[in-house]
């Protein structure tokens, strides 16, 4: 048997876990810092109505009929061990490392373990009850689908005043013009106010002070800029500049000095060197891969190579409205994206579920 060990039960790692365990030559062991797979991109869902969290959730137990499920967190690897934080050393023929990324809190939570995270989303839940102003920093898609949930959620009864700072000139600015106009002419006609090229410097006891010397008072302020790579226990020879993995197209992770791949080491997800938008859904493209080339090189086969696609993109504005787009090319606005974004939620969530 050999021993295949996955770092990280999100996007990437749940989907590869799932699979390689079917193989009857594999003993699989998945190690999460959580013990259930979480589809991310319905969190912000959770902050308006924390009974959501049930539906986006599943312990890796519950989809997992083989694999051995290991709640801990990696702290240390080498090219044939990794060492938890509980002083678990495990040895590995292959490795995947799918560690993703983090998002600033609430979004995300690493170091949390089991149902603390539903009681966390549900404090915030209380807090944007009770909050008159609040106030997001960043206008990317998870700011500008934040602000959605909020408008959508307190539409006509206790609406709340929303700022969103944003320090581009545009919303979401990679995306398409159409995609950006209607965001911006959404949150606009429900009296949000965008601040474009405008900074947030820091914030404390909730006043938020911004690089044009403003100081603005909100009782919730939600961080939604950027993401780093969960990468602290990975040596830094396999890392790039931005804490990210270096891997060659096979997926293979690659030692900076020689440039040679770690033949047996795969990093799959948010943590890779890819050029490409951090989404759930190249995660799972890279997995689907990776799982297809392990059972090509076990038969001696050659592996096949990726290379980034755009993807089509959808964004959620609340419950019923929302943004298609199709590889920057095509879009579709109003309801029906709206409803797609739930119908892709639950077809994951079916697949680890059932
Ligand atoms: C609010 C929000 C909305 C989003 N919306 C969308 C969307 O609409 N569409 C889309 O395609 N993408 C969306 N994304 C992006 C998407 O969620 C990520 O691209 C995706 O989760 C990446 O998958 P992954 O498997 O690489 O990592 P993750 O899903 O982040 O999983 C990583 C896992 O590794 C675990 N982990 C981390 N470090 C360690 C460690 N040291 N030891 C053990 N375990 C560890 C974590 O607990 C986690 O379970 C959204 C993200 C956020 C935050």
């Amino acid at each position: 048997m050999k021993n295949i060990v996955i770092i990280g039960g999100g996007f990437a790692g749940a989907y590869i876990a799932k699979k390689l365990e079917k193989n009857k030559d594999f003993n699989v062991i998945l190690i999460d810092s959580k013990n259930y797979y979480e589809f991310t991109p319905g969190i912000l869902r959770t902050l308006v109505s924390p009974k959501h969290a049930k539906k986006i959730q599943v312990l890796h137990t519950h989809y997992l009929k083989k694999a051995k499920v290991v709640v801990d967190c990696v702290k240390k690897m080498t090219e044939k061990e990794i060492i938890t934080a509980n002083k678990h050393k495990l040895k590995f023929d292959y490795l995947f490392i799918c560690s993703g990324s983090s998002y600033n809190a609430p979004f995300k939570e690493k170091n949390i373990v089991n149902l603390t995270r539903t009681r966390h989303i549900r404090d915030y839940y209380h807090k944007l009850d009770v909050a008159k102003k609040i106030i997001i920093i960043g206008g990317g898609i998870v700011g500008t689908e934040l602000a959605g949930e909020i408008i959508d959620f307190y539409k006509g009864k206790n609406e709340k005043e929303i700022i969103v700072i944003h320090k581009h000139d545009k919303l979401m600015e990679r995306n398409h013009e159409k995609t950006i106009d209607y965001a911006d002419k959404f949150l606009k006609k429900h009296n949000v106010n965008i601040l474009y090229n405008e900074t947030a410097l820091n914030y404390e006891n909730n006043l938020v002070k911004t690089d044009k010397n403003r100081k603005i008072k909100a009782d919730l302020v939600f961080l939604c800029t950027g993401i780093t790579p969960n990468s602290e226990f990975i040596p830094k020879k396999l890392l790039n500049s931005e804490k990210q993995v270096n891997i060659n197209e096979y997926f293979q992770v690659l030692d900076n000095k020689s440039n040679k791949p770690l033949k047996n080491i795969f990093a799959a997800g948010d943590i890779t060197s890819i050029k490409e938008e951090k989404l759930a859904q190249n995660a799972e493209k890279h997995a689907k891969l990776i799982v297809k080339n392990i059972n090509l090189i076990e038969n001696n086969k050659e592996p096949k190579s990726y290379s980034p696609e755009k993807r089509i993109i959808v964004i959620s504005l609340g419950r019923f409205n929302g943004i298609f787009q199709y590889k920057n090319k095509f879009i579709i606005t109003g309801l029906l994206p709206g409803l797609l974004k739930t119908l892709i939620e639950w077809k994951t969530m079916r697949r680890y579920k059932l």
